[in-house]
């Protein structure tokens, strides 16, 4: 990539930025850049599927209600309608695009969309492609967007930093203004200014910042840091999804076992086979996330076992091998046989509900940014996410924007602008990565131990004098050091972790994802509300 001018900038290209970028290509020209290679997202790693209402024994009102009791009182229930309402055009669509859903094969319903089930839905409404959803949708949507003209698609670049008033020495008259990003070519390590009208944050998430984790190393939370340093507003950090069932095994990391295979039947089991889900709550193995993984670290913190067990035994061995192929082969592989075995697992780090605030059309608190799926908080989620319910969100979402955005273009003329080269004066080389995998290993251990599924003001005390420590040491790095990958997202790294302790100390009750030893209960008079971080630019 050169220096660069697009109608459209797109950070990130997993199921938001591809899906903004293929909208939005209507109205102008796109230019979507990504970290690394292009499929490389946390979407591709999605099992599950995509929760909508196309049953017709199922209705709206259901799917929003199930939402609404995971979120705990804090979803927007306007854009919880939203997602719910718009969900089966967009589906649709993805079936119109070419995505391979898996079909019903009972012979009254052949051909129709096959609907799984989930914890924490009352009905089947999960559409799949197997147990390899995000990867089927990943692919499909890139075919779409190689094949596009308008879309020009730069994998290995790594957007540094929103380029807003403060860049190039301009008033914000009170708003600050998003005119592109710094982008770091990773492969010739130059660093290119691009501008552009409208700017689209489709980062995704940060589980990363936590020691045990279902998400890729992509996530590390460039956006939400991003956004932050660029004044934008930040809301409900605090809500970390840990996902209760990923594999615990020496040779495999985080591999995620889906919560379809509770839908399909999988209960529960402590080391002594006994099934404990019940004395947690009456829908047993398939609570919501949130209780299951609370009720799994109870028993293992209880009784000092490493993991708890799914078991599926009970089911016919084929259909078990049809439904879940990669489960069964990742599983196999590892000596396994779900078929026959109990399968060992233990929580991990999996989805961020908060986020870059944004409206209902995925506009963010600074002008012509936006910001869809993972990194976006459009309120949808609330205190918990409703399983299947994010890559619905983003699919929802980043329709409307890349909609809003075109509006927006034929509005306003691109300003003429001189937007100043990157300056690293004064920078030097250095080789000292064993500061940086160190100084990464501490976050996120320092996460997991102080900030993880119990938490309590003592600890999140102990974590935020480390990471302001760590986040300082990395800043004065960052300012003596010509910057690479590794450094850029520990610095991210840092303060996206310290966004959701400041958040988490902020809220002084339980509700949802977030749980305190210190305030057991959830408190709606105080706390039915967001937790806002701002951080104020300083002007020039
Ligand atoms: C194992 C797993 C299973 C899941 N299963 C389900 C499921 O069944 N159903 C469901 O609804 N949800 C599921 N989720 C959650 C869901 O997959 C994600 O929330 C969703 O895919 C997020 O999409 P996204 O486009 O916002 O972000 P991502 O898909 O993560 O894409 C982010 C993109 O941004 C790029 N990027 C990041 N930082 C930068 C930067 N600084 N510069 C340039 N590019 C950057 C990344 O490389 C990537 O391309 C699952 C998640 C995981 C990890």
């Amino acid at each position: 990539m050169k220096k660069e001018t697009c109608d459209f900038l797109v950070i990130g290209s997993g199921i938001a930025g591809l899906c903004f970028a293929i909208h939005a290509s209507r109205h102008g020209t796109v230019s979507v850049i990504t970290k690394k290679q292009d499929s490389e997202s946390n979407t591709n790693y999605a099992q599950g599927g995509i929760a909508c209402v196309l049953d017709p024994g199922d209705s709206f009102e259901k799917h929003i209600h199930d939402t609404l009791v995971a979120g705990r009182g804090l979803c927007n229930e306007r854009a919880v309608r939203i997602l719910v309402e718009e969900g089966p055009a967009r589906i649709q669509e993805l079936v119109d695009w070419g995505v391979g859903f898996s079909r019903s094969r009972e012979s009254r319903n052949r051909n129709k969309l096959h609907l799984g089930k989930e914890g924490g839905h009352s009905l089947h409404r999960i559409v799949h492609a197997h147990d390899l959803t995000g990867k089927v949708v990943e692919e499909a949507l890139l075919e779409l967007v190689r094949a596009n003209k308008k879309i020009r698609l730069y994998e290995h670049h790594f957007a540094v930093e929103l380029i807003t008033n403060h860049h190039l020495h301009r008033s914000a008259n009170g708003k600050i203004r998003c005119y592109g990003a710094y982008v770091l070519d990773t492969i010739s390590r130059t660093i290119i200014p691009v501008q552009a009208a409208v700017t689209c944050l489709t980062t995704g998430g940060a589980g990363k910042v936590y020691e045990h984790t279902t998400n890729p190393d992509i996530a590390t939370g460039d956006g939400f840091a991003m956004a932050y340093r660029a004044g934008a507003r930040i809301a409900n950090m605090e809500f970390i999804q840990f996902h209760p069932t990923t594999l615990y095994h020496d040779r495999s990391h985080s591999f995620l076992i889906s919560e379809a295979l509770r839908g399909y039947g999988a209960v529960l089991r402590d080391q002594n086979g006994k099934e404990f889900m019940k004395q947690y709550h009456e829908l047993g193995s398939l609570a919501p996330r949130d209780v299951v993984a609370r009720a799994i670290d109870n028993e293992m913190k209880r009784t000092g076992a490493q993991c708890v067990y799914l078991d599926i035994r009970h089911a016919p061995a084929a259909q078990t091998r049809a439904h879940f192929p990669t489960i069964y082969k990742r599983c196999k592989s590892l000596g396994i046989d779900i078929t026959r075995d109990l399968i060992p697992v233990v929580p991990a780090a999996h989805y961020i509900c908060g986020g870059v605030t944004v409206d209902l059309n995925g506009n963010t608190s600074i002008d012509h940014l936006y910001a869809c799926g993972e990194v976006s908080s459009t309120g949808v989620h609330g205190a918990n996410r409703l399983a299947s319910n994010s890559l619905l969100e983003a699919l929802v979402y980043a329709h409307r924007a890349a909609e809003d955005a075109g509006r927006h273009l034929r509005l306003g003329a691109m300003p003429h602008l001189s937007i100043p080269a990157w300056d690293d004066s004064g920078t030097i080389d250095t080789e000292e990565w064993i500061l940086l995998s160190h100084n990464m290993q501490e976050i996120q251990s320092v996460m997991w131990d102080y900030v993880g599924i119990v938490r309590s003001d003592m600890r999140l005390e102990r974590a935020l004098r480390r990471l302001t420590l760590l986040e300082k040491e990395v800043e004065d790095y960052y300012k003596r050091t010509k910057i690479n990958v590794p450094l850029l997202e520990l610095r991210n790294l840092v303060t996206t972790a310290r966004l959701i302790v400041l958040s988490a100390m902020k809220r002084k009750e339980s509700r949802g994802l977030h749980f305190t030893t210190d305030y057991r209960k959830q408190d709606d008079r105080r706390w039915k509300k967001d937790t806002y971080l701002i951080h104020h630019v300083p002007h020039r």
